[in-house]
C-alpha cells in the first residue's frame, strides 16, 4: 500500500453516521440512503475518511488504533461510509503488516477489483463502493483462506454487539511477520 501525503496524521473524530441497528438492514436499503454526490459524501465522512473511501488514499502504517491491540472475539466491523457489516471480529488477525488484516470478509460484502496492471487487487465495499484497501492471496499465512484483506482502519467501525456466525474461526496464536514489499 502506498503512503499518500494528503492523508494527515491528525485525529479526526468519527461522526457516527448510522445507528448500530443499521447492520441489520438490507443492502438495498443501505444503498437507497447513500449520498449521491462527492459533496454529499463530504458531509458524512471526516476529511481523512473521505480521502480513503472516496479517494483511494492509504492511511500510514500503524495509523489505525485497531491494528495490533484489538482482536475482539465478538462483534463485527462495519463500513463507516454506509454501515454495511464487512468483517467479523474473529476474521481479524495480526499480520504484522501495519494495517488491520482479515483472512476473509462477510459473504457478499466486499468486491474485488484487480488493478489495471494486474499488480494488486483493490477491495471496495460492495454497498457504497468505498475503497477499503487491497487483498493479497497465497502469502503463506496459516489461516482458513491464506488471504490478507489489508484494510485501512479508518474505513471501519467496530460494532461489539453485531452477530457473528459460530463457524467463523478465530486465529488466536498467529505469530505476526513482516510482509515483504
Ligand atoms: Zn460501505
Amino acid at each position: 500500500m502506498f503512503l499518500l501525503a494528503r492523508l494527515s496524521l491528525s485525529v479526526v473524530p468519527t461522526r457516527r453516521l448510522l445507528p448500530a441497528c443499521r447492520a441489520l438492514r438490507t443492502t438495498a436499503t443501505l444503498k437507497a440512503d447513500l449520498p449521491d454526490s462527492e459533496d454529499g459524501w463530504r458531509t458524512v465522512l471526516s476529511p481523512n475518511q473521505f480521502a480513503v473511501l472516496r479517494g483511494s488514499a492509504t492511511e500510514p502504517p500503524g495509523f489505525s488504533e485497531q491494528y495490533k491491540t484489538k482482536y475482539p472475539s465478538e462483534g463485527a466491523y462495519a463500513c463507516v461510509g454506509c454501515g454495511a457489516p464487512l468483517y467479523y471480529a474473529r476474521q481479524k488477525f495480526n499480520s504484522g503488516c501495519g494495517w488491520p488484516a482479515f483472512y476473509d470478509g462477510v459473504p457478499g460484502a466486499i468486491e474485488e477489483r484487480p488493478d489495471a496492471d494486474g499488480s494488486r487487487v483493490e477491495i471496495v465495499c460492495a454497498t457504497c463502493e468505498g475503497h477499503l484497501g487491497h487483498v493479497f492471496k497465497g502469502e503463506g499465512f496459516p489461516t482458513p483462506t491464506d488471504e490478507r484483506h489489508c484494510v485501512n482502519g479508518i474505513c471501519l467501525r467496530y460494532e461489539p454487539t453485531a452477530e457473528q456466525p459460530a463457524e467463523v474461526q478465530a486465529i488466536p496464536a498467529l505469530t505476526p511477520r513482516q510482509i515483504p514489499d
